[in-house]
């Protein structure tokens, strides 16, 4: 290993004014040497300084590289009479935290705790607290270290194949299934498993199923007296959510779920035919590989056959953000049972349905969500109509609507607030409206309606 002079003067420089141990005086020159391990580099820098010291009598050096804990500058002070004076400092940029040893303990210890968990790729994060990094890049700046590696680097490097040697895991630069965190300056250590994505599509066979889980209406959901501190409402029924997110947890042996869906349907409504997509995300799963097809199973066994889940494959974090961006502009395909107040012709219900087809319905926010939103407009657009009569005052309607669209109110009117309406355009009171979700499709064409937040429709 050649060293020029110039690396020898700032090592000079460095010595004379901090006590380094061999490590960070090799990790501030490494990338000189790259292949080399940073406190064989240190070591070869204090004995050429020691050596050079020696030629010129440099006393100063001699005492930086002692305060360093060079031994052989050490016993030189002692033959002088100056052992005494000055001895072997803690290093001033680790304090002694960063070694081999300290990394190897907090690395058999990640790797340890890692063992609980299924997971085939990893990472590996080290912190370093502020007050380090910022005398690091003084260090690097004032003595013009442009070889130096951050602890960080160098840290994060060791534990990497360190990790890697004792699991026989792979490396993942993005998207581990595991990450270990390390800080060597507090001796401590964590393992985080990524959380694990289930995408799929669900379907609903009851009418008193909510989506998500009712939240208590004096606390939502933090907990107080009237809840008897569950933070829930005391429902018909547990929610979509949690008849698919519950056997979940037991399945990948998670710590949580949440429980993305696109869009939701009332209460009341079922979801059927092709199902609306959802998300499952699991946090903190002790397994990764799980049959999906026995999770449908599990869904299907713990909600007594009301929720069932299709579809399903392995999801990104980018799924969700589509689900929630894309769920307005995609199309909505809903079954609607109408009994109305009084016998209707089938020419007339047919001649209403022609009126509807393609026009943009004018919604002022239903009264029922009222107290939950902002009273605005919103444009929807009726794509597909067609009916079926079930028998005089009832008929089924088969829509193709815009996301978003409220579709009981295009129905009933909502006292005028939706226009155009089934009622308006009828002239006769719908009595009882049964909303089925029969799918969600990608609009075809360029017909595509502005997107906004996810809402509720139905
Ligand atoms: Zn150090
Ligand atoms: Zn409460």
């Amino acid at each position: 290993m050649g060293i020029g002079e110039d690396v020898l003067r700032k090592v000079r420089a460095l010595l004379i004014d901090h006590a380094l141990c061999v490590r960070c005086l090799g990790r501030l020159f490494a990338l000189t040497w790259p292949d080399r391990p940073r406190s064989e580099i240190g070591s070869s820098l204090m004995e050429a300084a020691f050596e050079e010291a020696m030629r010129s009598n440099d006393k100063d050096l001699i005492r930086g590289l002692a305060r360093s804990g060079h031994a052989g500058s050490a016993s030189l002070l002692r033959g002088w009479g100056e052992g005494e004076e000055v001895g072997a400092e803690p290093c001033e940029l680790c304090g002694g935290k960063v070694s081999s040893d300290s990394i190897g303990a907090l690395v058999r210890g990640a790797a340890e705790k890692a063992s609980a968990y299924e997971y085939s790729t990893f990472s590996v994060g080290t912190f370093v607290p502020p007050h380090v990094r910022s005398l690091e890049d003084h260090l690097i700046s004032a003595y013009g270290l442009e070889a130096a590696e951050s602890i960080r680097r160098d840290v994060t490097r060791e534990a990497r194949r360190l990790f890697a040697e004792l699991t026989g895991k792979q490396f993942a630069q993005s998207n581990p299934e595991l990450e270990v965190l390390l800080d060597p300056f507090t001796s401590t250590y964590e393992v985080r498993p990524s959380p694990v994505m289930v995408r799929g599509r669900y379907l609903k066979h009851s009418r008193s199923t909510p989506q998500t889980p009712w939240l208590c209406d004096s606390c939502w959901g933090r907990g107080c007296d009237a809840c008897g501190y569950t933070g829930r409402r005391e429902g018909p029924d547990l929610s979509i959510a949690e008849y698919i997110g519950l056997p979940a947890l037991e399945l990948w042996g998670a710590m949580g779920f949440t429980f993305h869906a696109a869009g939701r349907e009332d209460l009341d409504a079922a979801v059927e035919g092709t199902g609306r997509p959802f998300v499952l995300e699991l946090s903190e799963p002790r397994r990764r590989r799980v049959d999906l097809e026995e999770f449908a199973r599990r869904v299907r066994e713990f909600s007594n056959g009301k929720v069932e889940v299709i579809g399903l494959g392995p999801a990104t974090r980018a799924d969700v953000r589509f689900l929630k961006t894309e769920t307005e502009r995609k199309r909505k395909v809903y079954l609607v049972r109408v009994a109305f107040s009084s016998p209707v012709p089938a020419d007339e219900v047919l001649r209403a349905c022609g009126r509807l087809r393609g026009s943009v319905i004018e919604q002022r926010t239903p009264t029922r969500v009222l107290r939950r939103r902002g009273d605005r407009l919103r444009k929807r657009t009726v794509h597909e109509v067609t009916a079926v009569q079930i028998d005089e005052r009832t008929y089924e309607l088969t829509l193709v609507v815009d996301g978003g669209l409220y579709v009981k109110e295009l129905i009933h009117g909502d006292n005028g607030r939706t226009r155009p309406s089934l009622r308006e355009l009828l002239g006769v009171e719908p009595e009882r409206i049964e909303l089925t979700v029969l799918g969600v499709q990608e609009p075809s064409g360029t017909a595509q309606s502005s997107g906004g937040r996810p809402a509720s429709e139905g």
